[in-house]
This record gives C-alpha cells, structure tokens and sequence, in this order.
C-alpha cells in the first residue's frame, strides 16, 4: 500500500526526453528533502520523441512517479488539467521539466501551505532568460489582460504554484474546453500569497511556444475572460451609424437647397469602404467568440488518454 501524497508535482511534458532525467534528478531529491509522501504525475503530451519512453523508466525505477500520455498534442494547459484530474495529493503543484521552474522553491511552497494559505504563486521575479520581443509583448499582453478581465492577474505569475485540494477541485469543475489557466486560476479566488524565485535558462531544447500559439494563448484569455471586444465592437457600430445619419441628413438638405452635383464621389468612396472595414472587423470580434461558443456546446472530452503508467489499478475515468 502506498500512502496517499501529501504533494502531487503535476509535469506537462512535451517532447522533453533530453531534459527529463536531469529534471527528475532535482525534483527526486526535492521531494525526498521534504520529507512528505509525494507523487510526480507526468503528462505527455503527445511528444513525437521519446519522452513516454524515458517516462516510463522512471516510473520502473522510482514508486512516486506517475504517467499519463495524451492521445496527441493537446497543448500546455489540457495537459495541465489532465494532471489535475490525475493528481491525488493534498497539494498540487504544476511545474515545467525544462528546470525552468526550480524545484527547491518546494520546500518555500509547503511551508506557505502549512501557514494556513489555500495557493502559493512562484513569481518570477524578471523575465531575462526570454527574447526581449516576447518579453515585451508579454508584458502589453499582460496590461491589456489586466485592463480588460474582471480578475487581477499578478505580473509574474505563472502556472508553477502550489494550491491546496479545495482549489484544484474548484479549476477542475470549470468545464470550459478552452482553458486560459492564468485567468481560471485568478477567477477561482482563494486565499493567496507568493514567493519569488529567479527564471533558469530552459534545460535543454527549445521553447514550445512559437509565436503562433502565443498568439493563440493570448486571444483565448482575452476572449475567455473579457466580453469588452464583443461591447466595444458594438460601441463602434452604434458611433459609426449616428455619424453617417447626420452625415446622411446634411446630404439630402444640401440637395434640397442647392441642387444635385455629382462630384462627392470621393467622399462616398471613403464612407463606404471605412464602414466596410468596421463591419468586419466587427463581424470578425463576433466570429472569435461564436467560434469558441461552438468548441464549447460540442462539450467534447478535454483531453483523450492513450495510456496510463504507475496508476493503482482502480485510477480510471
Ligand atoms: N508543454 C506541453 N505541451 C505543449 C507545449 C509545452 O506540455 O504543447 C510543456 C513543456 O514540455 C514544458 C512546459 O509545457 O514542460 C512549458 O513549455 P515551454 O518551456 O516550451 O514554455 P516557455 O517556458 O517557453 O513558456
Ligand atoms: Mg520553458
């Protein structure tokens, strides 16, 4: 009988088998200085090398490690939460394999814990190891996230928090398929604090974030977390129409009083193509939300599960 963990490490790995045994080296030894029973739930997330192969040695050599491997590549954040759905500790902490995330900062984590508070968020405490373009664009990304959601989003925070059983049931009974998990884990509350630790460079490879899907990443918190886009569009449309019912207005009196003249060409031209340009833009805000409100009514499984390795047999969903 193995005792039920007081900690579960919740790993997302993609394509990470350079770098895993060197991750498991440090977060092994953290665990084992904590003195707790841990677990280490490792998802891999569809790599196409062989990290379910290096995962699963390590699963035959240490009782506390844990596999599931995903179907394909789900991303980062449906990774996450199939570890959360597979974790069973009183805690749970999310943690990158690239030692970005610095697994001594555990101990910091627990011990926060242990003082009475429900989520201990690592800050990183600057961002150095990033290009300076995502460095910057992060952090607009981030003020504008801040504008326009309802929950404040600390700067610096990631997924590399501890939180206690009551919150990773609350982030696990939010059923959206789109998760933006900075923004879910700000909107289930909790009583919070931090630590801050310094950002390592990535252990081995290379990001897995390209710009794509960051780009991705950043529209679906906005989305998920903001209707301003949808109210703003309709804003526009609402000033857009009173101009040109005065600008129509002006129109006819002016014809009344001094004729019809046929140059005015260029003007027409103007309003027509500029109100063409609002109209999809428009369309198009609309289209990004009704786009997400159709991946949501399909209601699909987050995440489909190929296989599971050092499960007790009765784990199953
Ligand atoms: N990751 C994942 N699925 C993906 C992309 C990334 O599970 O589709 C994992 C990756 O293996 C790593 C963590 O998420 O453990 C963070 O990824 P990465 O280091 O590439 O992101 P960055 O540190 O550049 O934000
Ligand atoms: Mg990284």
């Amino acid at each position: 009988m193995r005792a039920k963990p007081a900690l579960s490490l919740v790993v997302p790995c993609y394509n990470e088998a350079s770098g895993l045994a060197s991750f498991w080296a440090r977060a092994g030894d953290a665990l084992d200085a904590l003195g707790l029973p841990a677990e280490a739930v490792f998802v891999d997330d569809g790599s196409r090398d062989a990290t379910l192969a290096v995962l699963s040695a390590l699963a035959a050599r240490d009782p506390r490690v844990r596999v599931v491997s995903l179907s394909r590549n789900f991303g980062k954040e449906v990774a996450l939460a199939a570890g959360l759905d597979h974790a069973s500790g009183d805690a749970v902490v999310p943690i990158d394999a690239d030692l970005q995330h610095p697994p001594e900062l555990l101990s910091e984590l627990v011990a926060k814990w242990r003082e009475g508070h429900d989520v201990v968020i690592a800050l990183r405490r600057d961002r150095a190891t990033d290009p300076a373009a995502r460095r910057i664009a992060s952090d607009l990304f981030h003020r504008l996230f801040s504008r326009v959601s309802a929950v404040p989003v600390p700067p610096g925070a990631g997924d590399f928090r501890l939180m206690a059983r009551p919150v990773v049931e609350a982030l696990r009974a939010m059923p959206e398929r789109i998760r933006y998990m900075k923004g879910m884990y700000a909107w289930v509350g909790f009583r919070t604090t931090n630590v801050e630790y310094d950002v390592e460079e990535r252990a081995a490879g290379n990001s897995r974030y390209g710009l794509v899907k960051l780009w991705r990443l950043a529209l679906d918190g906005v989305v998920s977390f903001s209707s301003l886009p949808l109210r703003l569009s309709s804003i526009l449309g609402a000033l857009f129409a009173l101009v040109a019912l005065a600008y129509g207005g002006w129109l006819v009196i002016r014809t009344i009083l001094h004729g019809a003249d046929v140059p005015g060409y260029a003007s027409l031209m103007v309003v027509v193509l500029f109100l063409g340009g609002v109209q999809l833009l428009s369309l198009g805000v609309i289209g990004e939300y009704l786009g997400r409100v159709y991946d949501e009514v399909k209601a699909r499984p987050l995440y489909v599960v190929r296989t599971r390795v050092g499960f007790p047999p009765e784990t199953g969903n």
